[in-house]
């Protein structure tokens, strides 16, 4: 319920921020806006679920936006700025879901060379052919492979809570480990932009009164992303 399409009281069409940083202390100052002390506090009340809700802030959306693929700038914006901290080259995307497809088309849009890999037969893609630049862990597993595929100096994103790492390959090849958590304002207005022009997998669109169903097929992983209408 946090990546929500509404609209507005007066009619405008809008996508709904659901933390927001200050913007002002030293944490939003280095960059790790989703640490802030603020951001903790949910600006969305009682949730995005609801009928009629409340929100803090809230940016306008282009009419060419659908409702559905509207409730991607949530996602989208949270890639966006975690793809700020992956170094352009070939980069291997770990986890070929919902997730890991936003960042293949942020990164390839940027020129990356990118590859993708999952441990569910049929969602992968074309694999690494050598070592990579960067990798972006979307997936709870398969962090090691994603350290052993990096050049040595290379990067891992860790964009989903993770199992343990083996750092022996960290010390040995010198590489480089980063977080990315969420998004801000700034990049939620930039993926909105960006909505019309990404190629983004379709959402199976149900109705709120279908919402178990909806996360069964979500759980089950029949479908990449659901979108519940009021
Ligand atoms: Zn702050
Ligand atoms: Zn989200």
């Amino acid at each position: 319920g946090h990546e929500v399409a509404a609209e507005t009281t007066d009619g405008r069409r809008v996508a709904l921020i659901h933390h927001l940083p200050c913007g002002e202390c030293a944490r939003c100052l280095a960059g790790h806006e989703s640490t802030c002390d603020e951001f903790r506090r949910a600006t969305i009340t009682p949730g995005g679920f609801a009928e009629v809700a409340v929100a803090a802030d809230f940016i306008a959306l282009p009419d060419g936006v659908g409702d559905a693929r509207a409730t991607y700038a949530e996602p989208l914006a949270c890639v966006l700025r975690a793809a700020e901290r992956v170094p352009q080259g070939r980069v291997l995307v770990v986890g070929h879901g919902f997730i890991g497809r936003l960042f293949a088309a942020v990164l390839r849009r940027r020129g990356d060379e990118v590859f993708v890999r999952d441990t569910e037969p049929g969602r992968g893609g074309r694999d690494t052919d050598g070592p990579v630049d960067a990798a972006v862990l979307c997936a709870p597993a398969g962090g090691d492979d994603a350290l052993g595929a990096l050049q040595p100096g290379g990067t891992l994103l860790v964009f989903a809570p993770a199992a343990p790492l083996d750092l022996d390959a960290v010390y040995r090849n010198e590489l480089q480990i980063v977080g990315a958590r969420s998004a801000t304002p700034r990049h939620m207005e930039q993926a909105i932009a960006l909505l019309t022009e990404l190629k983004l997998p379709e959402p199976t669109v149900l109705p709120l009164e279908r919402f178990s169903e909806g996360l069964e097929l979500y759980r089950s992983r029949k479908a990449l992303k659901i979108v519940f209408t009021p």
